[in-house]
C-alpha cells in the first residue's frame, strides 16, 4: 500500500498589496515560493490586457508598466463593499474608477469594463493555490484565510465565496493580527502573556491585544484604521514628486497619466529609505531626482502620528496601559519605516519588538492554525484562536440610529435574539455593520422581510460564526424557528429610507435628532 500523503492546510494572506501562502510542511512552517518578484509573495494587482483577459500578480504588474491605465492595485479593501458604501469615500484619490458590478457591489473600471472584485480575488487565490500545489507536488485544497479586522460580515463572506470559486475548502477565516500573534507565539512557550500586535500593511492598520498561553490565543480587543497604510505613505511622496516636476515644468498636463508609475517610483524610494538616509528616485520620464529619509519622514509625519493615536485609542478603550503589556509586536511591511517604530516607542514608552517576520506573519500564523485544525481533527491537541467581533452590527431604527445587536469585542461565535411585538402585516428590518451610531454611516448588509399573519412576538435570531459571518433565523407566532435569508440587493436612497422608515424600532428622541447625533458622534470619537 502506498504511504498516505500527509494532509496539509494552506495559510493564505491576501494582503492589500502582497498576497502570500504558507504551509506547515516537513516539520516546519514556511512561505511558499510564488512567481512574484519577491519570490515569497505575489503582488495583489489586477490588470486587463489588450484582448480583455484578466491578469493578476506579476503579470498584472508587467501589464501596468506597459499600460498604467489598464491596471489597479490596493483592491482588497474594496472587496465585498457595495458600490454605494460610505467606506469607499474614505479611500480618497483612488487612481481608478469604481462602479457597480451586476450585484451592486463595488467593481473597478478597467479598459471599459467593470470587473467584480470577487473575480479578482478568485483569480489571485487560484494562482496562490496553484503555486502551493506545484510546491507540494499535489493539489492542495484546504485553507485558512486571513482577513483584516475591519472586514465586515459581507466582506468576509465575499472572500470565502471567492476562495470556494478558486477550488479551496475554507476551514477558517481569522483576523490577520491574530494570525500574526500565532506566528509570534509559536514555540515561545508563553503563559498568560498579553501581547499587543500592530499590523501596518499596505492598505490598512490593525491593532489587537491578545492573551497568549502556549498556542492558545484569546483576542482581548481589536481596532483598526482601514484607510491608513503604506499606500498612503506612497501617495504623500508621489504628490511631493509631482509638485516638484510641475515646478520644473516637466510634468505632463494630465497628472493621472503619470500617477501609477509615479507611485511605484515613490514606493521603491520609500523602501530604500528605511535602510539608508538618501536615495535616488527613478522618475517615469527617465529623469532622476533624490530624496532623503528626513524629507520623507516630514512628508509622512502625520500618518505615523495616526498610527500611534489609533494604538493608544484601542488600549484606552479597554482600560489597558502599555506598561501592562508583556510584549509589543510590530508587523506589516510599512512598519519597517524607522519613523513608525520611533513614534510608537516614544508614544508607548516601551520597546517595540520585531522578532517575527513582519511580512509573512499573517500567512505563517494561518498555516499554523491550519496545521492545528488537522491535529484536532485527528484527536490531538492543537492551537485555538478565540476571536472577537471588531465592528459592531445592528438594525436600523426609525430616526436614524443603529440599534446595536452585537457590540465591538463581542466574543465569537455569538448568538443574540431580538424580540419584537408584532401585528399582522409586513415586517422589515434593515441590518447594518459599522462603528458609527448613525445608521447611514455604516455598511448596509441587507434586509429581512416577513409577511405576518398573527399577532404576538417575533423572535429574530442573529448568529455570528467564529469567522464573523452572519446568519439569521426567525421564530414567528405559531411557527418553529427557521433560517431566514437576508435580502441583499442594493437599494437606492429612497428605497433605503423607505425601508428604514418601516423599522419596528424607534429612536427615542430625548434631543433633537441632530443634537443627538452630534452628541453620539462625540461619544464615539467621530468628527
Ligand atoms: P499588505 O498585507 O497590506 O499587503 P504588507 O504587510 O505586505 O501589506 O506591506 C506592504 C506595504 O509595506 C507596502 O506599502 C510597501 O511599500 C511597504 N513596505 C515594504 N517594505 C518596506 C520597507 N522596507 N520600508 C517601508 N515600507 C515598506
Ligand atoms: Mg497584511
Amino acid at each position: 500500500m502506498a504511504p498516505a500523503v500527509p494532509e496539509v492546510v494552506l495559510g493564505i494572506d491576501l494582503g492589500t498589496t502582497q498576497a502570500r501562502v504558507a504551509v506547515f510542511h516537513e516539520g516546519t512552517v514556511r512561505l511558499i515560493p510564488t512567481s512574484g518578484s519577491d519570490a515569497r509573495s505575489m503582488p495583489s494587482a489586477l490588470a486587463v490586457d489588450g484582448s480583455g483577459q484578466l491578469l493578476v500578480g506579476t503579470a498584472a504588474i508587467s501589464e501596468s508598466e506597459r499600460a498604467p491605465r489598464r491596471a489597479a492595485m490596493g483592491l482588497k479593501r474594496l472587496l465585498g463593499l457595495r458600490a454605494r458604501s460610505p467606506r469607499l469615500r474614505s479611500f480618497v484619490g483612488l487612481p481608478y474608477s469604481v462602479s457597480a458590478d451586476p450585484r451592486g457591489d463595488a467593481g473597478i473600471e478597467l479598459h471599459g469594463r467593470v470587473i467584480p472584485l470577487t473575480d479578482f480575488a478568485t483569480q489571485l487565490l487560484r494562482e496562490l493555490k496553484s503555486a502551493a500545489s506545484t510546491f507540494l507536488g499535489r493539489e492542495a485544497t484546504r485553507a485558512v484565510l486571513c482577513v483584516p479586522a475591519y472586514f465586515d460580515a459581507r466582506q468576509r463572506a465575499a472572500l470565502r465565496e471567492a476562495a470556494e470559486k478558486a477550488g479551496l475548502n475554507v476551514l477558517r477565516v481569522l483576523n490577520a493580527s491574530a494570525a500574526a500573534t500565532l506566528a509570534y507565539g509559536h514555540g515561545r512557550g508563553l503563559a498568560r502573556k498579553r501581547v499587543l500586535v500592530l499590523d501596518l500593511g499596505g492598505g490598512g492598520f490593525e491593532v489587537s491585544v491578545v492573551q497568549v498561553t502556549g498556542d492558545d490565543l484569546e483576542v482581548v480587543t481589536t481596532g483598526s484604521d482601514p484607510a491608513l497604510g503604506g499606500m498612503d505613505f506612497d501617495a504623500r511622496i508621489a504628490e511631493a514628486l509631482l509638485s516638484e516636476l510641475r515646478a520644473q515644468g516637466t510634468a505632463s498636463s494630465e497628472p493621472s497619466l503619470d500617477w501609477g508609475p509615479l507611485r511605484s517610483a515613490a514606493e521603491a524610494t520609500k523602501v530604500l529609505l528605511s535602510d539608508q538616509e538618501e536615495a535616488l528616485v527613478r522618475l517615469p520620464d527617465g529623469a532622476a531626482s533624490s530624496l532623503t529619509r528626513e524629507r520623507v519622514e516630514a512628508l509622512t509625519a502625520d500618518l505615523a502620528q495616526r498610527v500611534t493615536e489609533a494604538t493608544r485609542e484601542v488600549l484606552e478603550s479597554s482600560s489597558l496601559t502599555p506598561q501592562g503589556l508583556d510584549a509589543v509586536v510590530l508587523v506589516g511591511g510599512q512598519s519597517r519605516a524607522p519613523l513608525v517604530r520611533r513614534r510608537l516607542e516614544e508614544s508607548l514608552g516601551v520597546p517595540v519588538r520585531s522578532d517575527v517576520d513582519p511580512i509573512g506573519a499573517g500567512a505563517l500564523g494561518a498555516a499554523l492554525l491550519g496545521r492545528s485544525l488537522l491535529e484536532i481533527e485527528s484527536g490531538k491537541p492543537g492551537a485555538t484562536v478565540s476571536d472577537v467581533l471588531s465592528v459592531p452590527l445592528g438594525v436600523a431604527e426609525r430616526g436614524g440610529v443603529l440599534r446595536r445587536v452585537f457590540e465591538r469585542n463581542t466574543r465569537l461565535p455569538a448568538d443574540k435574539t431580538l424580540v419584537i411585538p408584532i401585528t399582522p402585516g409586513p415586517l422589515s428590518l434593515a441590518i447594518f455593520q459599522g462603528p458609527s451610531p448613525v445608521t447611514a454611516e455604516n455598511e448596509y448588509l441587507g434586509a429581512l422581510h416577513f409577511q405576518l399573519e398573527r399577532q404576538g412576538e417575533a423572535e429574530i435570531h442573529f448568529s455570528l460564526s467564529q469567522d464573523g459571518i452572519l446568519s439569521l433565523a426567525a421564530t414567528l407566532p405559531g411557527t418553529k424557528r427557521q433560517p431566514v435569508p437576508l435580502a441583499t440587493e442594493e437599494l437606492d436612497d429612497a428605497a433605503r429610507e423607505a425601508l428604514i422608515s418601516r423599522s419596528p424600532f424607534v429612536t427615542e428622541a430625548k434631543e433633537s435628532p441632530t443634537g443627538l447625533f452630534s452628541g453620539l458622534r462625540k461619544l464615539f470619537g467621530k468628527k
